[in-house]
C-alpha cells in the first residue's frame, strides 16, 4: 500500500520524539503498557453488553518479548485492537492536533523539549528509542488484520496482514547504541523489570515476560541451572487499594504522572477510604500546574470510575463539582454495578452520595492546606483560584458558603493575599463594610483618589485585580455581616457626625455652583457633589448604586452588547482642594467659563479611573487653553 504522510502537527511531534534529548526516554514503556491496558479495559467493558467481545481469561494480559538477535522489543495485548481506519486515525494523527493551544505549545517545545509527557504524547514516545515501529492489530469482531509501519520521518504504511488473534502487537526496532545512549539496555531483563515496577506495577493485568531463573543443579551441587520461565512482573494490586502507610510519595507521583498525563508531580495527594452508607476508595490529585487547556472548552474534567478494581469509565463529571474540576483521580466503589452506563450514572443514588462525600473531602483538604501550608495554598490558588471564584458566582451563588473561605485577595495592608475571614477579623471596630477597589495592577489601584482617605482611617482595601472579583462580591453581597463596598461607588459613609454636618453646610453654601457644574456636564453625570472620600485629589468619578464603573468597562468589551450597560456616574469634588476655591472664584466672576473647567475635571476623573473619555482632542485643547490662561 502507498505510503502516507503524517498530519502536520503529528509530524512535528514525531520529529521532536525522534530527535529527543529528553532524559526520561524510558517512559515510552509506560505509555505502551498503559495503552495496552486501556485496550484490555475497553474490550472488557464492551463485553459486558456484547458477548462477542469476550476474551479468554488467560488472554487478559500484556506480554513483553525481548529479541537480542534482531534488537526488537515487542509489547503485545489482546485488547480491542484497531482496524485499518483506527490505525490511520489513532496513529496517523494525534488526537489533539485540532487544538490551537496544543499547536502553540508545540512551537514552544521546538525550542526546549519540555513538552514530552505534558500532553500525553503516548504512542509516539516510542520513537525516542525506536528507529522503526510496526503495529500489528486485529480489532475485536473483525476478521481482517492490518499492520502500520513507520520510521517516523517519512510517513507510514498500512497493509493487510495475517494475524490469528485479536489485539495489538507493537514491534520496536531499537535505535543503534551511541556513546551517550545505550538503547540495547531495553533488551535487558533487569531494565524492563525495573521499569515495569517503577511505572506500571499497579496495572491490573499481568505483564508477562520470559525471565531467567537459576536453580541449583540436582546432579552437581556446585552448579546452577538456568531456565527460562514466564514471569509476571507487576504486583497488580491497584495503588489505591494499598494501605496509605505502605505507599511512598514517589509511588503516588509516578502513578499520577503515568495515569493522568502530567509531567510534573502533583501538588497534593488525597487518598482515603470510606466505609458506611456507601463505601468507596478515592485517590485524588491536585495538579501542581493548571493543564494547558484548563480554561478552554476542550478541557474535559471528571474522575475515573472503578468498581471492584475494574475500570468502568473515564472522565465522570458527576463525581466532582465544577468548581473543583481541577481535581484528577479515581474512585473505586464496590457498591456500583459493573455495567452501569453514563445515563444511569447521573441518576444513581450511590453516585450522588459519593459525589457529595468527595466534595466535602476536597473542601476540607483545601481548608487544611490553607491553614497549615499557606504558601502551598497560595501556589494552588494562583493556579486554580479563578475556578473557585467562578464557582461562587455561578448558579446564582448557590455554592458561596462552600467556597467563600477558600478564596484569596491581595490587599492594601501589605500587598499579600488575605482571606475574607482574616480581613474581617483584623478590621477596626468602627469599620462596617469590606472595602474593595478594582484595577489592573496594585499600583493603579493604590493611586486611586479615594485610597488616601481610607488609608488614613486605617481601613484595609481589597484589590480586585481580576474582572471576576466584582461579580464574586456582588453575588456574595456580604461576608458574615459585612457588606462589600466599592471605594468608587455610592456613599462610603466614612464621616463622623460632625464631618457630615460640615459637608451638608458646604453643600448648601455651594448649591448653585454645584448645580451649574451639573448643568454644564448634562447627562454625562447624574450629579455633581461634595466628596467625603477625597484627601489629596481634586475630583473623582464614582458610580451610583447599581452598575459599577468596572462592570461598565467589562460589559463594553462584550462585542454582543457594547455600550448597553452604563454606570450612573457622579462627579465628586474635594472641598479642601485649591481647585475648589478656584471654581468658586470663577463661578463668582465669570460663570460662563465654568463649563470648560467642569468638562476638564470630569475627563480627568475618568482618566484616573481608567475609563475612556468622550473626546480626547477637545480635552487636550481645553487643557491647553487653561494653561495659557493660568
Ligand atoms: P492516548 O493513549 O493518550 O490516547 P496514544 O498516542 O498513546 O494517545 O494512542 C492513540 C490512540 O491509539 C489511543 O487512544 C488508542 O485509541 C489507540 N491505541 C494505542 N495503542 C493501542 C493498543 N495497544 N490497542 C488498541 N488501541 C490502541
Amino acid at each position: 500500500m502507498a505510503k502516507k504522510q503524517f498530519k502536520a502537527e503529528s509530524k512535528r511531534l514525531l520529529d521532536l520524539m525522534i530527535n529527543s534529548i529528553y532524559t526520561n526516554k524510558e517512559i515510552f514503556l509506560r505509555e505502551l503498557i498503559s495503552n495496552a491496558s486501556d485496550a484490555l479495559d475497553k474490550r472488557h467493558y464492551l463485553s459486558l453488553t456484547d458477548p462477542k467481545y469476550s476474551a479468554d481469561k488467560k488472554d487478559l494480559k500484556i506480554t513483553i518479548e525481548r529479541h537480542q538477535d534482531t534488537r526488537q522489543l515487542v509489547i503485545e495485548d489482546h485488547g480491542v485492537g484497531m482496524n485499518a481506519e483506527e490505525l490511520e486515525k489513532n496513529l496517523g494523527t494525534i488526537a489533539k492536533s485540532g487544538s490551537a493551544e496544543f499547536r502553540e505549545s508545540l512551537e514552544k517545545a521546538e525550542k526546549n523539549v519540555d513538552i514530552i509527557g505534558q500532553f500525553g504524547v503516548g504512542f509516539y514516545s516510542a520513537f525516542m528509542v525506536a528507529k522503526h515501529i510496526t503495529v500489528e492489530s486485529r480489532a475485536a469482531k473483525e476478521d481482517k488484520a492490518y499492520s502500520w509501519t513507520s520510521s517516523g520521518d517519512d510517513g507510514y504504511v498500512i497493509s493487510e496482514i495475517q494475524k490469528d488473534t485479536v489485539g495489538t502487537r507493537i514491534i520496536l526496532d531499537l535505535k543503534d547504541d551511541t556513546d551517550d545512549e545505550k538503547y540495547s539496555k531495553y533488551l535487558e531483563e533487569f531494565t524492563i523489570r525495573d521499569l515495569v515496577k517503577k511505572y506500571s506495577d499497579y496495572v491490573r493485568y499481568p505483564i508477562e515476560m520470559e525471565c531467567t531463573k537459576s536453580a541449583p543443579d540436582p546432579t552437581d551441587k556446585d552448579k546452577t541451572i538456568e531456565t527460562q520461565e514466564i514471569e509476571t512482573l507487576n504486583s497488580m494490586v491497584p495503588l489505591w487499594k494499598k494501605p496509605k502507610s505502605k505507599i511512598k510519595p514517589e509511588q503516588y507521583n509516578e502513578f499520577y504522572k503515568g495515569k493522568f498525563n502530567d509531567w510534573e508531580d502533583p501538588q497534593k495527594v488525597i487518598h482515603y477510604n470510606v466505609e458506611g452508607n456507601v463505601s468507596y476508595t478515592a485517590l485524588l490529585f491536585i495538579p501542581s500546574k493548571a493543564p494547558y487547556n484548563f480554561y478552554y472548552q476542550d478541557f474535559e474534567p471528571g474522575l475515573q470510575l472503578y468498581s471492584h478494581n475494574v475500570f468502568i469509565m473515564d472522565k465522570v463529571k458527576d463525581l466532582v463539582p465544577e468548581y473543583f474540576r481541577f481535581v484528577q483521580g479515581l474512585v473505586d466503589s464496590d457498591d456500583l454495578s459493573l455495567n452501569i452506563s453514563r445515563e444511569i450514572l447521573q441518576q444513581d443514588r450511590q453516585v450522588k452520595l459519593i459525589a457529595k462525600s468527595i466534595e466535602k473531602k476536597i473542601q476540607s483538604a483545601l481548608e487544611d492546606m490553607l491553614k497549615n501550608e499557606r504558601s502551598e495554598y497560595e501556589k494552588f490558588f494562583d493556579n486554580f483560584g479563578l475556578n473557585l471564584k467562578y464557582g461562587i458566582y455561578k448558579d446564582y451563588g448557590m455554592h458561596k458558603e462552600t467556597l467563600q473561605d477558600l478564596i484569596l485577595f491581595h490587599s492594601s495592608k501589605d500587598g499579600k493575599y488575605v482571606t475574607l475571614k482574616e480581613y474581617t477579623e483584623r478590621m477596626p471596630k468602627d469599620q462596617k463594610a469590606i472595602y474593595y477597589a478594582c484595577g489592573k495592577t496594585i499600583d493603579e489601584i493604590s493611586a486611586l483618589p479615594s485610597m488616601a482617605k481610607l488609608k488614613d482611617k486605617n481601613y484595609e482595601v481589597l484589590y480586585f485585580l481580576d474582572e471576576r472579583d466584582e461579580f464574586v462580591s456582588s453575588i456574595m453581597q456580604k461576608y458574615t455581616d459585612h457588606p462589600f463596598q466599592s471605594i468608587n461607588k455610592g456613599d462610603l459613609d466614612l464621616d463622623s457626625e460632625e464631618e457630615k454636618k460640615e459637608k451638608e453646610k458646604k453643600t448648601e453654601e455651594n448649591k448653585d455652583m454645584l448645580t451649574a457644574l451639573k448643568d454644564a456636564l448634562g447627562d454625562k453625570v447624574k450629579e455633581v457633589r461634595i466628596s467625603s472620600r477625597l484627601k489629596d485629589d481634586p475630583v473623582c468619578v464614582v458610580a451610583d448604586e447599581g452598575v459599577s464603573l468596572e462592570m461598565e468597562k467589562y460589559m463594553s468589551q462584550d462585542p454582543m452588547n457594547p455600550n448597553k450597560v452604563k454606570a450612573s456616574k457622579i462627579l465628586e469634588i474635594n472641598p479642601d482642594h485649591p481647585v475648589f476655591a478656584k471654581l468658586q472664584k470663577i463661578y463668582a466672576s465669570s460663570p460662563d467659563e465654568l463649563k470648560d473647567y467642569a468638562s476638564v475635571l470630569l475627563d480627568q476623573a475618568l482618566l484616573i479611573q481608567g475609563l475612556p473619555i468622550e473626546d480626547p482632542v477637545a480635552y487636550a485643547k481645553k487643557v491647553a487653553d487653561l494653561l495659557v490662561k493660568a
